[in-house]
């Protein structure tokens, strides 16, 4: 059977697609800079990968790695790592860097704790990823569903460890709790850029508002590990990278990572700078001396690649091993 799509062009069947990002279409082009050799990645398509996007399809849901068009998914899903995207695939903000769709969401899937769950059981996942996209539609922002999600997980795999990337329920009284008594393993809150930069380039964000809700949560409970990262290349300074670091240490941030922005489309917030291996081994360094348990600095470092490696990692550290 021939649907309508089948029948158009690429030309018109982009016509036909609702546009991913209506609050940029007014923008100007931005300059895109050539992508230098250390941030060159191979084309996925390995078996293994195909093998992971088939198990994601056939469940129905909705990955980070796709929908942000990150450069490691070849690698990560070949070893069958993937980030999962709760609560839709359309986004209340509409962050100046993020390739995710933005619009009004819809209702929530009240059967997408448990897909969620099958799906970790059947890639056979020691350790899982799970982020959402912002929805201050809901009066809790999405907490309940984290947190159900969170609780699926654990009951079809208890021994599956679970690191969550939230939001940062601005304006959600309450729902950070609701999260933190789901006790997740690792609580990520990404600050993504230096405070200067956030009415450009997460104009709906409050920087220490985001810096607050971490803090927050190592005083709920504290043994739960927090995470942050920062994207640079955006036109920021090191010195506010370095301040930034402070302000995570301040937080009791035990993991910081620290990679590449890179622009999805030209209708995005342009590349500023392509950040040199030897800087980025530079804030690693000045970031471990400040304290940090963990650092991950590197063109393509991303919250959540390596997430398992590192977690074992963060384990030893607190274990003092
Ligand atoms: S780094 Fe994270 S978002 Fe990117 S492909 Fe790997 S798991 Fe997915």
């Amino acid at each position: 059977m021939k649907l309508v799509l089948d029948l158009l062009n690429n030309d018109q069947r982009r016509m036909t697609m609702p546009v991913r990002h209506p609050e940029k279409q007014a923008n100007s082009d931005t300059p895109v800079l050539r992508k230098p050799e250390w941030i060159r990645v191979k084309a996925p398509g390995s078996p293994a990968y195909m093998e992971t996007r088939k198990i994601v399809r056939e469940h129905g849901l909705v990955t980070v790695c796709e929908e942000a068009g990150c450069p490691n998914i070849g690698e990560c899903w070949e070893k069958k790592h993937a980030t999962f995207m709760i609560m839709g695939e359309i986004c209340t903000r509409a962050c100046a860097f993020c390739n995710v769709r933005t619009g009004l969401p819809q209702p929530l899937d009240p059967l997408e704790p448990q897909h969620t769950a099958e799906t970790v059981r059947k890639l056979g996942l020691l350790h899982v990823v799970i982020t959402s996209v912002d929805r201050d539609d809901l009066d809790d922002g999405g907490a309940a569903h984290f947190a159900a999600v969170i609780h699926a997980i654990r009951a079809l795999n208890p021994t599956t460890t679970i690191e969550i990337l939230t939001p940062d329920f601005l304006r959600k009284p309450g729902a950070l709790e609701v999260v933190v008594a789901a006790k997740p393993d690792v609580f990520n809150h990404n600050l993504e850029t230096v405070p200067g930069k956030y009415p450009t380039v997460r104009p709906g964000a409050r920087y220490f508002h985001s810096l607050r809700l971490l803090q927050r949560v190592k005083e709920l409970d504290a043994s739960i590990f927090t995470k942050s990262g920062l994207m640079v290349g955006l036109g920021e300074t090191r010195t506010e990278i370095l301040q930034v670091m402070d302000d995570l240490r301040v937080a009791d941030v035990d993991f910081l990572t620290i990679g590449q922005y890179l622009q999805p489309t030209r209708k995005h917030h342009e590349v500023v700078a392509f950040i040199t291996p030897d800087e980025f081994k530079s804030y690693e360094v000045i970031a471990n001396a400040k304290g940090f348990a963990l650092v991950s600095a590197s063109p393509l470092t991303r919250s959540s690649h390596h997430a398992g490696d590192d977690f074992a990692r963060l384990k030893r550290a607190r274990a003092g091993a």
